[in-house]
Protein backbone atom coordinates (compact mmCIF):
# COMPACT_ATOMS: atom_id res chain seq x y z
CA UNK A 1 0.00 0.00 0.00
CA UNK A 2 3.00 2.25 0.40
CA UNK A 3 2.96 5.16 -2.07
CA UNK A 4 -0.52 4.46 -3.27
CA UNK A 5 -3.42 7.32 -2.41
CA UNK A 6 -6.97 6.05 -1.46
CA UNK A 7 -7.51 8.17 -5.27
CA UNK A 8 -4.89 6.05 -7.08
CA UNK A 9 -6.45 2.77 -5.64
CA UNK A 10 -10.18 3.79 -6.57
CA UNK A 11 -9.14 4.42 -10.10
CA UNK A 12 -7.19 1.15 -10.18
CA UNK A 13 -10.54 -0.90 -9.14
CA UNK A 14 -12.40 -1.52 -11.77
CA UNK A 15 -16.51 0.31 -12.13
CA UNK A 16 -18.32 -2.94 -10.85
CA UNK A 17 -15.59 -3.41 -8.03
CA UNK A 18 -16.60 0.00 -7.00
CA UNK A 19 -20.31 -0.46 -7.17
CA UNK A 20 -20.13 -3.46 -5.38
CA UNK A 21 -18.04 -1.78 -2.43
CA UNK A 22 -20.52 1.29 -2.89
CA UNK A 23 -23.49 -1.19 -2.66
CA UNK A 24 -21.65 -2.81 1.18
CA UNK A 25 -20.98 0.17 2.48
CA UNK A 26 -25.08 1.22 1.75
CA UNK A 27 -26.19 -1.91 3.09
CA UNK A 28 -24.13 -2.21 5.88
CA UNK A 29 -25.00 1.95 6.73
CA UNK A 30 -29.09 0.48 6.26
CA UNK A 31 -28.44 -2.35 9.10
CA UNK A 32 -26.85 0.02 11.28
CA UNK A 33 -29.39 2.75 10.88
CA UNK A 34 -32.07 -0.18 11.54
CA UNK A 35 -30.15 -1.39 14.87
CA UNK A 36 -29.88 1.76 16.62
CA UNK A 37 -33.71 1.54 16.22
CA UNK A 38 -33.62 -2.10 17.46
CA UNK A 39 -34.89 -2.39 20.96
CA UNK A 40 -33.29 -5.24 23.24
CA UNK A 41 -34.82 -4.73 26.47
CA UNK A 42 -37.71 -7.30 27.73
CA UNK A 43 -36.54 -9.93 24.85
CA UNK A 44 -36.70 -13.46 25.04
CA UNK A 45 -33.49 -14.86 23.97
CA UNK A 46 -31.71 -18.11 22.96
CA UNK A 47 -28.28 -18.50 23.38
CA UNK A 48 -27.68 -21.43 21.01
CA UNK A 49 -23.69 -22.48 21.73
CA UNK A 50 -21.89 -25.84 20.62
CA UNK A 51 -20.02 -26.50 23.96
CA UNK A 52 -19.85 -25.47 27.83
CA UNK A 53 -17.98 -22.12 28.08
CA UNK A 54 -19.06 -20.41 24.71
CA UNK A 55 -22.16 -19.06 26.32
CA UNK A 56 -19.58 -16.65 28.23
CA UNK A 57 -16.71 -16.44 25.73
CA UNK A 58 -18.32 -14.42 23.49
CA UNK A 59 -21.22 -13.02 24.87
CA UNK A 60 -20.96 -13.74 28.58
CA UNK A 61 -20.79 -9.76 29.22
CA UNK A 62 -23.77 -8.70 27.35
CA UNK A 63 -26.14 -11.33 29.01
CA UNK A 64 -25.07 -10.43 32.03
CA UNK A 65 -25.53 -6.43 31.20
CA UNK A 66 -29.46 -7.89 29.39
CA UNK A 67 -30.25 -9.84 32.02
CA UNK A 68 -29.28 -7.30 34.90
CA UNK A 69 -30.50 -3.51 33.16
CA UNK A 70 -32.78 -4.85 30.43
CA UNK A 71 -34.87 -7.39 32.03
CA UNK A 72 -34.15 -10.50 29.63
CA UNK A 73 -35.36 -13.66 30.00
CA UNK A 74 -32.46 -15.72 28.18
CA UNK A 75 -32.30 -19.66 27.84
CA UNK A 76 -28.56 -21.15 26.84
CA UNK A 77 -28.98 -24.25 24.87
CA UNK A 78 -25.63 -26.62 25.13
CA UNK A 79 -25.69 -29.03 22.50
CA UNK A 80 -22.66 -31.00 23.38
CA UNK A 81 -20.74 -32.44 26.08
CA UNK A 82 -17.48 -30.43 25.46
CA UNK A 83 -15.08 -33.32 26.50
CA UNK A 84 -14.36 -36.69 25.13
CA UNK A 85 -12.58 -35.00 22.02
CA UNK A 86 -9.56 -35.16 24.40
CA UNK A 87 -9.25 -39.04 23.34
CA UNK A 88 -8.65 -40.41 19.77
CA UNK A 89 -11.53 -42.39 19.74
CA UNK A 90 -14.91 -41.11 21.74
CA UNK A 91 -15.08 -43.23 25.02
CA UNK A 92 -17.30 -41.43 27.22
CA UNK A 93 -16.55 -44.14 30.30
CA UNK A 94 -13.66 -43.20 30.38
CA UNK A 95 -14.36 -39.63 30.86
CA UNK A 96 -17.49 -40.00 32.58
CA UNK A 97 -16.15 -37.89 35.76
CA UNK A 98 -14.70 -35.16 34.00
CA UNK A 99 -18.06 -35.39 32.19
CA UNK A 100 -19.60 -34.64 35.49
CA UNK A 101 -17.24 -32.03 36.54
CA UNK A 102 -18.42 -30.01 33.23
CA UNK A 103 -21.53 -29.93 34.15
CA UNK A 104 -21.25 -28.54 37.33
CA UNK A 105 -19.54 -26.27 35.97
CA UNK A 106 -22.14 -25.01 33.81
CA UNK A 107 -24.09 -24.25 37.10
CA UNK A 108 -21.54 -22.11 38.71
CA UNK A 109 -20.91 -19.89 35.65
CA UNK A 110 -25.05 -19.59 35.03
CA UNK A 111 -24.75 -17.89 38.57
CA UNK A 112 -21.62 -16.00 37.22
CA UNK A 113 -24.38 -14.44 34.69
CA UNK A 114 -27.72 -15.19 35.60
CA UNK A 115 -29.22 -16.99 32.85
CA UNK A 116 -32.94 -18.20 34.29
CA UNK A 117 -32.65 -21.42 32.19
CA UNK A 118 -30.20 -24.10 31.03
CA UNK A 119 -30.82 -27.29 28.48
CA UNK A 120 -27.83 -29.28 28.35
CA UNK A 121 -27.28 -32.06 25.30
CA UNK A 122 -24.91 -34.33 24.67
CA UNK A 123 -23.65 -34.41 20.77
CA UNK A 124 -19.73 -35.84 20.37
CA UNK A 125 -17.46 -33.25 21.17
CA UNK A 126 -15.83 -31.77 17.79
CA UNK A 127 -17.45 -34.31 16.12
CA UNK A 128 -21.08 -33.05 15.37
CA UNK A 129 -19.91 -33.61 11.57
CA UNK A 130 -20.66 -37.54 12.26
CA UNK A 131 -24.50 -37.01 13.14
CA UNK A 132 -27.16 -35.44 10.82
CA UNK A 133 -27.78 -31.98 10.83
CA UNK A 134 -31.32 -32.76 11.07
CA UNK A 135 -30.49 -34.04 14.69
CA UNK A 136 -29.15 -31.02 15.92
CA UNK A 137 -32.17 -28.87 13.88
CA UNK A 138 -34.82 -30.86 15.92
CA UNK A 139 -33.38 -29.99 19.24
CA UNK A 140 -33.14 -26.10 18.28
CA UNK A 141 -36.79 -26.49 17.21
CA UNK A 142 -37.72 -27.59 20.24
CA UNK A 143 -35.92 -25.81 22.34
CA UNK A 144 -37.46 -22.75 20.69
CA UNK A 145 -40.94 -24.19 20.63
CA UNK A 146 -40.45 -24.20 24.04
CA UNK A 147 -39.49 -21.24 25.27
CA UNK A 148 -40.67 -18.88 22.47
CA UNK A 149 -37.86 -16.77 21.60
CA UNK A 150 -37.67 -13.52 19.18
CA UNK A 151 -34.28 -13.58 19.72
CA UNK A 152 -31.45 -15.63 19.27
CA UNK A 153 -27.51 -15.39 19.43
CA UNK A 154 -25.36 -18.34 17.84
CA UNK A 155 -21.76 -18.97 16.56
CA UNK A 156 -20.14 -17.39 13.56
CA UNK A 157 -20.54 -19.41 11.02
CA UNK A 158 -16.73 -19.24 9.58
CA UNK A 159 -15.54 -20.32 13.22
CA UNK A 160 -12.60 -22.94 12.81
CA UNK A 161 -14.62 -25.53 14.84
CA UNK A 162 -17.00 -27.89 13.55
CA UNK A 163 -18.96 -27.82 16.20
CA UNK A 164 -19.38 -24.16 16.11
CA UNK A 165 -20.22 -23.73 12.14
CA UNK A 166 -22.64 -26.64 12.03
CA UNK A 167 -24.80 -25.13 15.30
CA UNK A 168 -24.73 -22.34 13.02
CA UNK A 169 -26.01 -24.05 9.97
CA UNK A 170 -28.47 -25.89 12.47
CA UNK A 171 -30.08 -22.42 13.94
CA UNK A 172 -29.97 -21.08 10.00
CA UNK A 173 -32.18 -23.94 9.12
CA UNK A 174 -34.25 -24.01 12.54
CA UNK A 175 -35.03 -20.46 11.54
CA UNK A 176 -36.47 -20.33 8.25
CA UNK A 177 -38.28 -16.53 7.84
CA UNK A 178 -41.52 -17.77 6.98
CA UNK A 179 -44.33 -15.59 8.48
CA UNK A 180 -45.26 -17.81 11.24
CA UNK A 181 -41.42 -18.28 12.61
CA UNK A 182 -41.69 -15.85 15.69
CA UNK A 183 -37.46 -15.15 15.65
CA UNK A 184 -36.96 -11.95 13.85
CA UNK A 185 -33.44 -11.49 14.78
CA UNK A 186 -30.40 -13.64 14.49
CA UNK A 187 -26.79 -12.10 15.86
CA UNK A 188 -23.79 -13.85 16.06
CA UNK A 189 -20.99 -13.87 18.12
CA UNK A 190 -17.32 -14.27 18.34
CA UNK A 191 -16.06 -17.49 20.10
CA UNK A 192 -12.37 -16.19 21.30
CA UNK A 193 -9.70 -19.36 20.28
CA UNK A 194 -12.16 -20.66 17.93
CA UNK A 195 -13.50 -17.20 15.00
CA UNK A 196 -9.79 -15.62 14.86
CA UNK A 197 -8.50 -19.18 14.24
CA UNK A 198 -9.82 -19.81 10.92
CA UNK A 199 -7.73 -19.55 7.54
CA UNK A 200 -7.01 -16.03 6.34
CA UNK A 201 -7.80 -17.47 2.75
CA UNK A 202 -11.58 -18.05 3.55
CA UNK A 203 -14.19 -15.62 3.11
CA UNK A 204 -16.01 -16.25 5.98
CA UNK A 205 -13.95 -13.76 8.11
CA UNK A 206 -15.98 -11.98 11.48
CA UNK A 207 -16.86 -8.42 10.48
CA UNK A 208 -18.88 -7.13 13.66
CA UNK A 209 -21.88 -4.63 12.81
CA UNK A 210 -23.70 -4.62 16.01
CA UNK A 211 -21.74 -3.70 19.14
CA UNK A 212 -22.70 -3.44 22.85
CA UNK A 213 -21.13 -1.29 25.19
CA UNK A 214 -19.98 -3.01 28.74
CA UNK A 215 -19.52 -2.13 32.11
CA UNK A 216 -16.83 -2.90 34.41
CA UNK A 217 -18.97 -5.59 36.22
CA UNK A 218 -20.47 -7.31 33.19
CA UNK A 219 -16.43 -8.17 32.28
CA UNK A 220 -15.82 -9.28 35.77
CA UNK A 221 -19.23 -11.55 35.95
CA UNK A 222 -17.72 -12.94 32.33
CA UNK A 223 -13.99 -13.81 33.51
CA UNK A 224 -15.86 -15.38 36.70
CA UNK A 225 -17.99 -17.35 34.61
CA UNK A 226 -15.10 -18.48 32.55
CA UNK A 227 -13.11 -19.20 35.93
CA UNK A 228 -15.73 -21.84 36.50
CA UNK A 229 -14.66 -24.10 33.56
CA UNK A 230 -11.83 -26.36 34.60
CA UNK A 231 -11.47 -27.71 31.92
CA UNK A 232 -11.40 -24.96 29.74
CA UNK A 233 -9.78 -21.72 31.15
CA UNK A 234 -6.10 -20.63 30.44
CA UNK A 235 -3.59 -18.83 31.64
CA UNK A 236 -2.58 -15.52 29.13
CA UNK A 237 -1.66 -15.51 26.88
CA UNK A 238 -4.03 -17.94 25.54
CA UNK A 239 -7.14 -16.47 24.36
CA UNK A 240 -9.44 -17.93 27.11
CA UNK A 241 -6.95 -16.41 29.76
CA UNK A 242 -8.85 -13.44 31.91
CA UNK A 243 -6.60 -11.03 30.83
CA UNK A 244 -6.85 -11.68 26.81
CA UNK A 245 -11.01 -11.74 27.48
CA UNK A 246 -10.80 -8.07 29.02
CA UNK A 247 -8.22 -7.19 26.43
CA UNK A 248 -10.59 -8.40 23.63
CA UNK A 249 -13.23 -6.40 25.15
CA UNK A 250 -11.42 -3.31 25.82
CA UNK A 251 -10.67 -3.58 22.10
CA UNK A 252 -13.97 -4.02 20.33
CA UNK A 253 -14.79 -0.82 23.20
CA UNK A 254 -12.18 1.51 21.86
CA UNK A 255 -14.44 0.46 18.70
CA UNK A 256 -16.96 2.61 19.50
CA UNK A 257 -15.48 4.51 22.21
CA UNK A 258 -16.53 2.74 25.28
CA UNK A 259 -14.42 1.03 27.93
CA UNK A 260 -15.99 -2.39 27.07
CA UNK A 261 -17.67 -3.93 24.72
CA UNK A 262 -18.43 -7.43 22.76
CA UNK A 263 -19.20 -7.58 18.90
CA UNK A 264 -21.61 -9.32 17.12
CA UNK A 265 -22.58 -9.70 13.46
CA UNK A 266 -26.18 -9.22 12.51
CA UNK A 267 -27.27 -12.32 10.43
CA UNK A 268 -31.06 -11.10 10.19
CA UNK A 269 -33.49 -8.58 11.70
CA UNK A 270 -36.98 -8.70 10.96
CA UNK A 271 -39.53 -5.24 11.50
CA UNK A 272 -41.85 -6.14 13.66
ZN1 LIG B 1 -16.96 -24.13 21.41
Amino acid sequence: MVGLSLLTLLCCISATTQKEFKQAVLSLTHNLKKLNEMNIESKRILLVVAHPDDELLGVGGTMHHLIKNKQCTVKVVILGEGITSRSDTRDTEKWKQALEVHRENIKQAQKAIGFQEVSIYDFADNRFDTVALLDIIKVIEKEKEAFNPTFIFTHHGGDVNIDHQRTFEAVITACRPMKEEKVKTIVTFETPSGTEWRASTDPRHFVPNFFVPLAKEDIAAKIKGMESYEFEKRAYPHPRSPQALRILAQQRGVMIGAEYAEAFNIVRTIEV
